[in-house]
């Protein structure tokens, strides 16, 4: 069986007793059936991986303590996904994507035809957290509350480059190469599109490269993990191996 991987909020050392809360408590000892004595590798996203053993589980909570370190803290690239919230499930489903494939931080924007006015920021936080326990990672992305495009690009630090999925360029060459690494961020529409105004915006902004995902319009979550990958491949950590 694989071993359990747990993300806990906590200072990790040796020996270090790391309290459990509730639903922590309750997932190893009565979903994964592990009982005291047994080693969990945990991780609190700064520490790397770390094993731990269950001291105690109940009802209320439960301790474990540290043993040793067992794997280096991995850190995504500086890539920031900034996408507009869609329906429930295909939100949660892009969050949980930009997590496996090494975003750094997760920013829900409203837009002028963002589908959704609101979202659970708790929640997608969660999804981020399971997708890192799931895939081996040391790293949980920050997911911030909805903001809006346009205050977002007021405040931008224009040495973080934007890659603008746009889907009026559907079809275009896209030309990744040449293109500097460093800090970027991916922007992605709703279902709807981007508004004449945001386009005209966009198009002025010095520090904002458009580009095409292919011959055919994609839906937002499928753009947002396409164009993931587009960066990974040609600026991110797919280089590195
Ligand atoms: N309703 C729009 C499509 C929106 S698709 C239309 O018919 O034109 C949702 C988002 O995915 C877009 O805002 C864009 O960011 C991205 N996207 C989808 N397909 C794309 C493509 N081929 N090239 C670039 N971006 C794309």
């Amino acid at each position: 069986m694989a071993r359990i991987r747990l993300f806990i909020d906590h200072p990790l050392s040796k020996g270090q007793a790391v309290p459990l809360d509730a639903a922590q408590a309750h997932y190893l000892s009565g979903v994964m059936r592990l009982r005291a004595g047994q080693d969990i590798t945990v991780f609190n996203g700064r520490d790397g991986a770390w094993s731990a053993r269950l001291d105690e589980a109940g009802k209320r909570g439960g301790i474990l303590t540290a043993l040793e370190q067992t794997g280096p803290q991995r850190d995504p690239p500086d890539l920031w996904l900034l996408f507009a919230p869609i329906k429930k499930a295909r939100t949660d489903f892009i969050v949980e994507k930009a997590t496996e494939l090494g975003a750094a931080r997760i920013l829900p924007v409203q837009t002028d035809h963002t589908n959704s006015e609101r979202i659970r920021q708790d929640r997608l936080q969660a999804h981020a957290i399971e997708a890192a326990e799931q895939c081996g990672g040391t790293f949980v992305p920050e997911v911030t509350e909805l903001a809006p495009l346009s205050r977002l690009l007021e405040g931008w630090d224009p040495a973080r480059r934007i890659l603008w999925a746009d889907e009026a360029r559907v079809g275009a060459a896209q030309a990744l190469a040449g293109l500097p690494r460093g800090p970027w961020a991916i922007l992605v529409g709703p279902e709807g599109g981007f508004s004449a105004a945001e386009r005209k915006r966009l198009s002025s902004l010095p520090f904002v490269t458009p580009v095409s995902l292919g011959p055919r319009i994609l839906r937002a979550d499928t753009a947002a993990v396409a164009a993931l990958a587009l960066w990974q491949a040609a600026l991110g950590d797919w280089m590195d191996a």
